[in-house]
Parts: C-alpha cells; structure tokens; sequence
C-alpha cells in the first residue's frame, strides 16, 4: 500500500526567501499538489549563530503572498531538542555513536575525513558526537537524479550528528523530523544530494522509515555558485508574486500559465504539472552545489 503523499519545504531562518529558495518551495509544493498530497513547512533554526531575526516570519508571509501555505502547524526545530536528545540517546545505547573531541584542523592533518578512532584525546570541553558508518555504502534511485550510490566510510567518514556546542546536527534532526511529520517525499536542493546517503543510514539505524527522494537543479550565479541568503541574492518581492513565480516556473521547465491572479496561475500550474520536464542536474551542476554547500 502506498502512504498518502506528504511533501515539506524545510527553509533555514537565515535571511529572506529568494529565487533559490522559492525553486524548492515550488518544486516541493507542485509535486505534493499534483500528487493530491499534503504539503508542509518546517522552520530549521537550529543554528542560532546563523539565524537572522524575524526571517522565519518573512519567509512564512512571502509563501502564503506566493499562494503556498503549510498544510499542518509550521514544526519549528528550535522546539524540539528533547525529542533529538532522546534519538542521541537511542543510537550511543546502541553503541552506533560516539563521543569525539577532535577538531576541524585535527581531522585536516589526517586528510579531513574522521578516521573513525578519534585524533584527539578527551578533555574538559564538551564533545561532539559522531555516528559511526562502519562499511555502509548506501545507493537510492532520486526521482530526478536517477540512481546515487556513496561509500559513506570513504566519501564522508563518522560524521557529527551532535555539535560540541550542544545543538543537534542538521542531518540527525531532518531524519527525526520527516520521520514525525510522516513525510514520504523529499523535494529539495541538488546541493543536499549527498547529504541523503547518512541520511538514510540514520533512518535504518533509527527504524524509521525512508522517504522517496528528488532534488531539484539549483539556481546558480553566473560564476557558477549557488545563490545564498547570505550574497546579494534578490528577495522574492511578496507584493509583486506573479513574476517570481513564473520564472520558477519556467526554471522547473513546466508551462507558464497566462493567468494574474496567484491562485489562478498556480491551479493551472498544478494541472500541467509534469515532474519529468525538470531538468536532470549534469555531474558538474551536482558537483558546484557541493562546492557551494561545503563552502
Ligand atoms: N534547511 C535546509 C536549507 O535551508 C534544507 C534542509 C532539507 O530540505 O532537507 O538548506
């Protein structure tokens, strides 16, 4: 039996929704809506450091100007570092994670990728924790990247799943979350890519189910980046949606309706909807997302 389909859109607080943005907004909303499915908006502000005041708020009000809100109560990540801790707690009693105090320049000299036996020696600091990937090699068929395969202990190594600072890692909530939110697709970035092999390792060590996978060609400057919030990378202007919304459109490679009125345009977007007009990401597109994403 296949599980109604739910969708999410995952935006991080760290500036206004711009064009890259409003891509994977889009992207993700179209394939639920034309899937009849459900459609959801997570806020992923963990990293405090990084957070630009009021920008969740921005971003929710520039989508519902854009005609896409959350189906279900915006889950706001912030809210629930005890249900993480709890998912921490699972994998160190499983002895699948461990304690590590090595740092960024420590793992430099051994060539960057932890080792899996820790460089450093414990001290009085607070660790980090790593999740141990022993041999996993994980592959999964993406529904526009077609089939990915990555040996997590060569191309990744033990990777943090718990920051020293004692916030949790990005690639351990997003599993805890899609899991609590029932997502069954995950519509996103080509940049988080090769994020999603120790993504689905987590799902496996953590008994939770793996949702289907797409990720969508980013939007690239013209020197080949991906667009940040940080860069000079235009806001979506929320009084004035039409036009954002057809250049996303057209960047999807979907028709662009005629129609000026939000609602209007979108209905029929979802209509002429076909996901398999969106272009494939080439290796090199794949490759200066990483580039990008890493930097
Ligand atoms: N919060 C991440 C970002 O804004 C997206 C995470 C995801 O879609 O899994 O880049």
């Amino acid at each position: 039996m296949t599980l109604p389909y739910r969708g999410r859109f995952a935006p991080s607080p760290t500036g206004r929704l711009h064009f890259g943005s409003l891509v994977a907004a889009l992207g993700s909303w179209l394939h639920a809506r034309a899937a009849q499915g459900r459609w959801l908006v997570r806020i992923e502000d963990l990293d405090r450091d990084r957070e630009v005041a009021g920008a969740a708020q921005d971003i929710l009000a520039t989508l519902a100007a854009l005609g896409m809100s959350s189906d279900e109560t915006v889950l706001l990540q912030s809210a629930r570092q005890p249900v993480y801790a709890a998912a921490l707690q699972r994998l160190a009693a499983a002895d699948a994670a461990y304690r590590c105090w090595c740092s960024r320049a420590d793992l430099a000299a051994v060539g960057g990728i932890h080792p899996a036996r820790c460089v450093a020696r414990p001290t009085a600091r607070p660790p980090a924790w790593r999740l141990r990937v022993g041999k996993a090699a994980i592959g999964f068929d993406d529904r526009i990247c077609g089939h990915c395969h990555q040996s997590l202990a060569a191309d990744v190594g033990d990777f943090v799943i718990w920051r020293a600072d004692g916030v949790c890692a990005y690639q351990l909530a997003v599993v805890v979350d899609d899991a609590a939110q029932g997502i069954t697709e995950v519509v996103r970035g080509v940049d988080l890519l090769d994020s999603t092999p120790r993504q689905i390792l987590l799902q496996r060590l953590l008994d939770l189910p793996t949702p289907r996978y797409a990720h969508l060609p980013l939007v690239l400057d013209a020197q080949g980046r991906k667009l940040s919030k940080h860069e000079a990378a235009r806001p979506v202007v929320a009084s004035d949606p039409l036009p954002a919304l057809r250049a996303a459109l057209g960047f999807l490679g979907q028709p662009i309706p005629a129609a000026d009125h939000v609602g209007d345009l979108l209905a029929q977007a979802v209509r002429g909807f076909a996901a398999d007009r969106i272009a494939r990401p080439t290796e090199a597109a794949i490759a200066a997302a990483r580039n990008a994403s890493a930097q």
